[in-house]
């Protein structure tokens, strides 16, 4: 499958956005054949190697443009201003981004550092008066989280959550497939999302140091519960939003420690399952120990699977009734196209994209860890 560029692909695509149309996730608001007049002026927070892909996004977005950046490291920001031609008024650090308030060049903030301090970038931009997106998991606890849409609110602002894969056209699909019946209810749904960090570099684009002792990711305090908030996220995702329904009570086993010292302040591997209202239950993993990218869903008169599933992609599957393969797109992109037209236009961001959805996602996942850790099933009422 060629990497097609948006605009062909949406062009391409009219068939596949009208069958997904109202669907719990789904493209309406989106339509790249009218670009804006002016784009959403974006400063992204923490220059690491996800912001990396956020400005390859951005380069591609037709409603955004890279503006601003917020970095504790000079060079860097000189290295980001010269590539990106992001004028120096532009270019704040960490203490100084509070002044950003009288920047009428920035309209929104894109929080990228790591997961324990989304919720003091979220308070500040909120303060700034800044639109803002906060990159999953929206923040460590479910207590920051409502802090957090609290500002915002109070603020006037916007507040979204980077769910990137709420923009992609094969998790539109499978979650038109679930929602819709298309086989049937589902009735047990496998989804995973682990990346073996042993030996890496393992893949090609950019990836965490796992060798560092200092990485944020093995901090329990700093990633707010290792690769279950980090990855694990995805399969809760996925099942959420191919059943369109909230999981009522969940169970989970943390795997066995292959690295202690690696990973002596949080999980290596966990399984976990989740119960819906409907019955069907779902059985979930996430690692640092192996990889693992799958989703598939049994329903009364099919099934339907991905493989790569829930990651960056490419991604393809299969279901009953033949192959399910959609054109790649630029995944940040779509996401800050979706986003920034809804807030140019100044229509209201879909809750399935606002600090609304984040929250759900990190009650179930400290549910999931406290089932871990107590051994015990525990209801989400
Ligand atoms: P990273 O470690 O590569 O980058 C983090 C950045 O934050 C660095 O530039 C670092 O200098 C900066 N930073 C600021 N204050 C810091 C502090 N006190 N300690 C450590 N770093 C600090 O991490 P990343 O992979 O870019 O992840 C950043 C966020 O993006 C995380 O919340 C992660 O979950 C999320 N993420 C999302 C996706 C996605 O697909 N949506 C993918 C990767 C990461």
């Amino acid at each position: 499958m060629k990497n097609l560029n948006r605009r062909r692909f949406i062009g391409q695509s009219t068939l596949a956005g009208a069958a997904i149309a109202g669907s719990v996730l789904n493209w309406s608001n989106f339509d790249l054949a009218r670009p804006p007049e002016k784009k959403l002026n974006v400063a992204l927070v923490g220059l690491g190697n996800y912001a990396e892909m956020l400005a390859g996004g951005l380069q591609q977005s037709n409603y955004c443009r890279l503006a601003g950046i917020v970095t504790g490291h000079p060079e860097k920001a000189d290295k980001w201003q010269k590539q990106y031609q992001i004028p120096a008024a532009n270019s704040y650090n960490y203490q100084n981004f509070d002044e950003i308030a009288h920047n009428k060049e920035i309209d929104l903030i894109y929080v990228v550092v790591p997961n324990y301090l989304h919720k003091e970038y979220v308070l500040r931009a909120a303060k700034a008066g800044k639109h803002v997106i906060t990159e999953k998991p929206m923040a460590t606890s479910v207590e920051d989280c409502e802090e957090m849409i609290q500002a915002c609110h109070q603020a006037g602002v916007t507040l979204s959550v980077g769910y990137r894969l709420h923009y992609e056209p094969t998790q539109l699909e499978i979650a038109r497939l679930g929602q819709r019946k298309i086989f049937g209810q589902v009735r047990f749904i496998e989804a995973g999302l682990g990346y073996k960090t042993f030996d890496l570099p393992l893949k090609p684009e950019p990836i965490p140091d796992f060798n560092a002792p200092e990485n944020w990711r093995l901090n329990r305090i700093k990633s707010g519960g290792g690769p279950m908030m980090d990855l694990g996220i995805y399969a809760v995702q996925s099942c959420r939003y191919v059943l369109g329904e909230e999981p009522v009570s969940v169970t989970a086993q943390f795997g066995p420690k292959f690295n202690k010292r690696r990973f002596a302040q949080v999980e290596e591997t966990v399984y976990f399952q989740m119960e819906f209202p409907s019955g069907t239950v779902s059985n979930c993993q996430t690692s640092y120990a192996f990889n693992t990218d799958r989703f598939y869903a049994s329903a009364d008169e099919g099934f339907f699977e991905l493989s790569p599933a829930i990651s960056y992609g490419p991604f393809k599957g299969r279901s009953s009734k033949g192959e399910i393969l959609f054109p790649v797109i630029n995944q940040q992109a779509a996401q800050l196209d979706g986003i920034g037209q809804l807030i140019l236009e100044k229509k209201q961001l879909p809750s399935h994209i606002t600090g609304e959805e984040g929250i759900k996602d990190i009650r179930i996942i400290r549910a999931i860890l406290e089932a871990g850790e107590t051994g015990k099933k525990v209801s989400l009422g």
